[in-house]
């Protein structure tokens, strides 16, 4: 049976049926694994012998009749910065090599310890979640699965190459300015981010702590839905996680959208966006009023202003918070113990961290610094509300909006790399939604002419992830393409 190409609620169902064991599909997927890997380099670490030995469990607690939990055994690619106890967590940085926590991120003790998803391995990411295409990793760059000499997005483009070629069922990322929806934009996957404190970031490594936040990818709506459900909720131990009631996602998939009405921002059409891309996005917008939405033109006059607005608050916080690895607190020390404790520090700094996450710390410290705060930090947290104030008057008039998640399909491996600001204005269309705290969801909704798939985002109001869900997977059901896998790899098990 080709595993990969079911996606994870139907795999449930084979389980319960007794059709496959929870072996077979582990062992199928670790097999994926070794096909592809060498193409691909989706994973930094894999937990083979620990995933299996679950996996037999897993099938003899289900012999006798004991719960397995919601997730019965899915194989589960973990983003590596989301922390499992006593498994190396690196951030894909030379600082944290060695690094073990010694506790369970709050969603891994949901999705894993009480729900029966089976950990196979941790995936690549840009170092510390800096960057939209994973080649600024200390292990060396991810291949997009179809097509390998582009980038599959970043930051969590190991988690989406992952899923695009069937190596995991479920996975997890983080999207902070757009880290989960631009891998599934290139990767033709579902990525999912929730509100700013619906998913609790306990074990989260930071990067920008007032955009972080947790979400997944998925090769299908459903299953996004089914994981939320499953890590969405109060948490004690995050006290941005926010006490509202939890949905029932996927009950909510199938209600009819009619009655919707949906914004159209035309900022997110302009300068910058692919022809091919807007094209297609526009049809997709076509196909959504014959199912009988309304449609409306909205404003979110100040888009203009996000990027510089993100990457400034973005590097501020990241200049803070990483200030802790200095090779005594945390972090590894530099082997060149002379000179005083700053020297030390400095070397460490300088050594273990690669040159995106040194210019954010430069850049961050710069507009927090005397005499700059006020002109560039203070600012754009001014900005920040204002953004987040268009928003707000936007969904006054509409449920749910939509728009392109990226400018473009996948780019080129080294084709931005030496040019930041290029990299960086890719995020557009993205970071406003981290800057706002509201969720998106990006779905796949067609190819460009190099049959390299292209997003379509969803964006809601405030704590409207059922909304979106709905919205996406009776879209996805319209569009019927998300069965379609990633040309790279044929065959297989
Ligand atoms: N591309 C963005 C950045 O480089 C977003 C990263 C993220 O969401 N973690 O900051």
């Amino acid at each position: 049976m080709k595993f990969y190409e079911y996606m994870g609620y139907e795999l449930i169902e084979k389980i319960k049926n007794k059709e496959i064991s929870i072996q077979e599909l582990i062992e199928a997927s670790l097999r994926r694994i070794e096909e592809s890997e060498h193409l691909l380099h989706s994973f930094v670490n894999i937990s083979k012998e620990k995933a299996l030995k679950k996996a037999k469990l897993k099938d003899k607690d289900l012999k006798n009749g004991k719960a397995i939990g919601k997730l019965y055994g899915l194989p589960l690619a973990n983003k590596d910065l989301i922390c499992i106890e006593n498994y190396p967590t690196t951030c894909c940085s030379q600082i944290l090599q060695g690094y073990r926590s010694p506790y369970n991120a709050y969603v891994i003790e949901r999705l894993v310890e009480e729900e029966g998803a089976i950990h196979i391995g941790n995936t690549n990411m840009d170092e510390f979640a800096m960057g939209s295409s994973t080649e600024n990793s200390c292990y060396g760059p991810t291949y997009n699965p179809w097509d390998i000499s582009r980038v599959p997005g970043g930051s969590s483009g190991g988690s989406g190459a992952s899923i695009a070629s069937g190596q995991a069922i479920l996975a997890l990322g983080s999207d902070t300015g757009g880290s989960i929806r631009c891998p599934a934009s290139f990767c033709g996957n579902v990525g999912l981010k929730p509100t700013y404190g619906r998913v609790s970031r306990y074990g989260l490594i930071a990067f920008a702590n007032s955009l972080d936040q947790i979400g997944t990818i998925t090769k299908c709506v459903y299953d996004s839905a089914l994981m939320l459900e499953i890590i969405a909720g109060k948490d004690p131990l995050d006290s941005t996680s926010v006490d509202i009631k939890v949905d029932n996602y996927t009950a909510e998939l199938n209600k009819r959208i009619d009655e919707k009405i949906i914004g159209i921002p035309k900022e997110f059409f302009g300068e910058g966006v692919d022809r091919e891309v807007e094209n297609t996005v526009k049809k997709t917008i076509s196909k959504l009023e014959s199912i009988g939405t309304k449609t409306i033109e909205i404003s979110i006059p100040h888009l203009e202003y996000t990027v510089a607005t993100y990457y400034l608050l973005c590097m501020s916080e990241a200049s803070s918070n990483l200030a802790r690895y200095d090779g005594l607190r945390y972090g590894n020390i530099s082997e060149n113990l002379s000179g005083d404790v700053y020297d030390v520090f400095s070397r460490t700094r300088g050594e273990r961290f690669g040159p995106e996450v040194r210019r954010r710390i430069f850049l961050g410290t710069y507009a927090l610094s005397a005499g700059y705060y006020d002109m560039f930090y203070i600012k754009a947290l001014k900005v920040r509300s204002l953004i987040k104030n268009d928003f707000t008057r936007a969904f006054k008039k509409c449920d749910a909006i939509v728009c392109p998640t990226m400018p473009s399909t996948a780019f080129k491996v080294g084709e931005f790399i030496e040019d930041p600001l290029q990299m960086y204005i890719a995020d557009i269309l993205t970071c406003p939604v981290n800057l706002a705290g509201i969720p998106a969801l990006s779905i796949p909704c067609g190819f460009d002419k190099n049959n390299l798939p292209i997003g379509f985002q969803i964006i809601g109001d405030y704590f409207d992830e059922k909304g979106i869900l709905n919205i996406g997977y009776q879209l996805e059901q319209e569009l019927n393409i998300y069965r379609k896998s990633a040309p790279v790899i044929k065959g297989g098990n």
